[in-house]
């Protein structure tokens, strides 16, 4: 089974061939970094224009790179949401006008079930697991008992953790995206200065970051203030800590009651260093349950993930209409 999967739902315009939701044929990520940077995020408008440039070029090289036809592919899965509407459309639009052309079935996709199925490019997915989706606009702790079924048993109540990394990187005054300058620096400081753990409600699995970033911000205004110096590396240390920290031991607590057998890391702040060695460190003490990390270029956007997704649910049958909307606020559930 051949799936293209096609994923624009932020500032990657992404294309992608899997065999049988798990092997890589092509895998194309035209990303749009350089030139979100001197806004110091995504701008949606520069993000719209920016995939109707790319969405037919990546489309073909993945083709040429996986040397299929289309008349060989067995359906296209796209990312319906959610994300930003203008961006998404583009590639369900792409995704549409190919399947109606080619007669293909179509498959949407939930943007974070692909990142989940992103572990499943990389080993066997084992059930019941527990993913923990880590990305600039999310951070969730998924429960699923069988493929396709997706129980959000916590997630954030204000900032995703990439957007915190991203916030505090720019109080540091460190380029957009700013998740891998902390994590960098992280390593060269010490976690000396004190900050705040949110652990929320006794037994609650849901986050809260932005306490977090508005005490690194309140810390270094108050040392500008009274002329002090902190050193950045000592902060980013010690802000990294204080994620992890919460990340970590709630994943750990939520394996051990819903007894799962495996534990994913989902989502572009997957890349981080510090939370893949701590969870790994804990992890080892758990017994009889695996941790499952993928490669960097699977944890960040791109359309393998969403191929990947998309076969699990075409081969369950799921089919969706020439008519598909793109759905900026999709629900994962
Ligand atoms: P979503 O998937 O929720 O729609 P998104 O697609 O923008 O959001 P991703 O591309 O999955 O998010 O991840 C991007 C985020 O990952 C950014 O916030 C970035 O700062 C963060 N990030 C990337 N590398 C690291 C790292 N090493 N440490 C911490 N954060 C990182
Ligand atoms: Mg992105
Ligand atoms: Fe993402």
């Amino acid at each position: 089974v051949y799936v293209l999967g096609i994923e624009t739902s932020c500032d990657e315009t992404a294309a992608a061939i899997v065999k049988n939701g798990k092997e890589i044929m092509a895998n194309v990520v035209a990303s749009q970094i350089e030139s979100h940077k001197r806004f110091g995020g995504v701008v949606p408008e520069v993000a719209s224009r920016h995939h109707v440039e790319q969405i037919t070029l990546v489309i073909e090289k993945a083709m040429h790179e996986a040397n299929l036809s289309f008349a060989e592919l067995d359906a296209i899965a796209v990312t319906q949401g959610p994300g930003l509407v203008g961006a998404l459309l583009i590639g369900v639009n792409a995704a549409k006008a190919l399947a109606f052309a080619h007669q293909l079935p179509l498959v949407a996709v939930h943007h974070i079930a692909g990142h989940i199925y992103a572990n499943r490019l990389v080993t066997e997915m084992k059930f019941p697991l527990l993913a923990l989706v880590v990305s600039g606009g999310h951070t969730e702790l998924v429960y699923m008992k069988e493929h396709g079924s997706f129980e959000v048993i916590g997630e954030t109540r204000d900032d995703a953790a990439g957007e915190a990394y991203d916030k505090v990187a720019r109080a540091l005054r460190l380029p957009y995206p700013g998740g891998p300058h902390i994590d960098r620096l992280a390593h060269e400081g010490r976690a000396t200065l004190d900050l705040p753990r949110a652990w929320l409600e006794d037994g609650s699995y849901d986050f809260s970051f932005s306490g977090l970033k508005s005490a690194v911000i309140n810390t270094l205004h108050n040392a500008e203030q009274r002329g002090e110096t902190i050193e950045i590396q000592d902060m980013a240390a010690s802000f990294q800590e204080s994620v992890i920290d919460v990340l970590v031991t709630k994943t750990i607590k939520a394996a051990q009651e819903y007894h799962v057998r495996q534990v994913l890391l989902a989502g572009g702040v997957a890349a981080n260093r510090g939370l893949r060695t701590a969870l790994e460190q804990k992890m080892a003490e758990l017994q009889e349950v695996e941790l499952v990390i993928p490669p960097l270029s699977l944890c960040t956007d791109n359309a393998a993930m969403i191929a990947a997704a998309g076969t699990i649910l075409f081969a369950h049958g799921k089919r969706s209409e020439l008519s598909l909307n793109a759905d900026p606020g999709l629900e994962l559930e």
